[in-house]
């Protein structure tokens, strides 16, 4: 496979991500005047989850059902057939699914979460403990719920903001052994790698990692788990970064990473570029526990959930997850913002990983205290000053403890996703344009604090307002600046 965009060398020598696809069906953006931005955030309760995206320009909130499909996905949304049960649709999905995962068993559901839910009632009981490289805001919900305790036991150096560290989502190995000390195997419920690990900056873990794991759940005959939902840009970074794979095939290095893992899980909102999700093992007793679950809360086994067509699309998506072309897309563009906004000296996670360009607010903020929320101040200026919508990854994604105070988030991130094939070179240098202008005027943002806080996942729903006036001395900085440019 020689057909890869970052095989592609300028004669200028500029190192410049090349798409591999060209534009068949566009949808026209707004970029509204900065002063309609500013009201729009204040009308979303500076939560960029509650704007309308008519008032978005470039919608980098989440890699989520965003990505573009090709024209093969569409195409087979048309032969979707509608049944209740036995549907052939989801019969071709399922012999995709087989064929990319290596898994036998294939279950069907409307989203990760749901993935999440099914897992969590049937295999973690009260008192359990959950080891992982790092968790998602939604697993940990569930695995609470269930009565588990979360364990993150990643590598001390893995939340460094600037690292050259190629694999910052491994588990830690020796950590993993002293879980397996203190609280006896019957006590964890099953260990989890999250591919690409989305809290802490997109980060992949090697396959050598995968091996070690695995070799540890044997010794203690403990289930091993792989939340699969963004496991195509974790084997590119593999064939990437880890020696053993320079030449692999991705088909080749995804079946091997699910082959070390009982239980694959994913949200095909990311995996295959549609919406939906799996679970998928070879084990028929695992199978058996997660059935009859699936019926329960999902919808009867042909369909978990989704509509035909999504299920028809999915089964493309995620054979073309296998291709590189495909799966560079993203990383190849984010690794483009990041090395720039670096050089730039604005504080981003490196090395580039997948899903997003995480700023690090924590960096940019210097003079915003923690407790007033700088990654979520950051994404409200940075929507304010460029129509740009990114998500904040911070104290506002965590929860208070049991006295009520907040549990200040391990990094404060604002993320700004690129999801597959959406966005184009000259959107993505707007992008770090704006950063840029924004981290030179980073003084004048201030912080935030909550109008309206729900007790459960606040990020998405909750209600904020700045702290002072900053937003109207950002607006006269920009206009000074930019005249009457957008
Ligand atoms: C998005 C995501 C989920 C949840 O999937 P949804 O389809 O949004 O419910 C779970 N795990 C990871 C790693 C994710 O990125």
């Amino acid at each position: 496979m020689t057909n890869q965009s970052n095989a592609i060398k300028f004669y200028s020598g500029e190192q410049i991500p090349v798409e591999q696809h060209k534009v068949r069906i566009v949808q026209k953006l707004f970029l509204r005047p900065i002063e309609e931005r500013k009201a729009a955030m204040e009308g979303a309760g500076f939560n960029t989850f509650l704007l309308n995206t008519k008032d978005v320009f470039l919608d980098m909130l989440t890699d989520s059902g965003t990505n573009a499909m090709s024209d093969n996905q569409i195409s087979s949304m048309l032969q979707a057939d509608d049944a209740y049960a036995g549907s052939q649709s989801f019969y071709r999905m399922e012999e995709a699914a087989r064929e990319v995962f290596g898994k036998h068993y294939v279950l069907p559901v409307h989203q990760g979460r749901a993935a999440e839910n099914i897992v969590s009632q049937a295999f973690i009981k009260q008192g359990d403990v959950i080891p992982m490289n790092y968790h998602f805001t939604t697993t940990k919900e569930h695995m609470e719920l269930n009565g588990g305790k979360v364990l993150e036991i990643y590598a001390d150096d893995a939340l460094d903001i600037k690292s050259s560290k190629k694999f910052k989502g491994n588990i830690d190995i020796a950590k993993l052994n002293a879980v397996f000390e203190k609280y006896g195997k019957e006590k964890v419920a099953f260990v989890r790698m999250e591919a690409s690990t989305n809290l802490i900056g997109g980060q992949p873990f090697s396959m050598q990692n995968m091996r070690d794991v695995r070799a540890v759940c044997d010794k203690n005959d403990t289930m091993m788990v792989l939340d699969a939902s963004l496991i195509g840009e974790n084997a590119w970074f593999i064939k990437q970064r880890e020696d053993e794979f320079k030449n692999a095939e991705i088909k080749d290095i995804l079946l091997e990473m699910c082959g070390y893992a009982d239980l694959v899980y994913f949200s095909s909102r990311k995996v295959s570029s549609t919406r939906g999700g799996g679970i998928l093992t070879d084990k028929n007793e695992y199978y058996l526990k997660m059935r009859d679950l699936l019926v329960l809360y999902e919808g009867f086994l042909t369909y978990g959930g989704m509509s035909v067509r999504e299920i028809e699309a999915m089964a493309v998506g995620l054979r073309e997850t296998c291709d590189d072309t495909v799966i560079n897309q993203s990383p190849s563009f984010i690794k483009y913002a990041v090395d720039n906004l670096d050089e730039a000296g604005v504080p981003v996670i490196t090395p580039a990983g997948a899903l997003g360009c995480h700023v690090d607010a924590m960096g940019f903020l210097k003079h915003v205290p923690q407790e007033q929320y700088p990654a979520g101040a950051l994404a409200a200026a940075l929507y304010i000053v460029s129509g740009i919508r990114g998500m904040e990854r911070g104290t506002i994604s965590s929860v208070r403890d049991e006295n009520g105070k907040d549990i200040l988030a391990d990094v404060e991130l604002l993320r700004l996703a690129f999801p597959r094939r959406v966005f184009t070179l000259s959107q993505t240098m707007y992008v770090i344009d704006r950063v840029k202008w924004l981290y030179d005027n980073r003084e004048l943002i201030g912080g935030l604090q909550w109008v309206e806080e729900p007790p459960m996942l606040r990020f998405f729903m909750g209600r904020l307002e700045p702290i002072g006036d900053w937003t109207e001395k950002l607006v006269a900085k920009f206009r000074a600046d930019f005249g009457d440019s957008l």
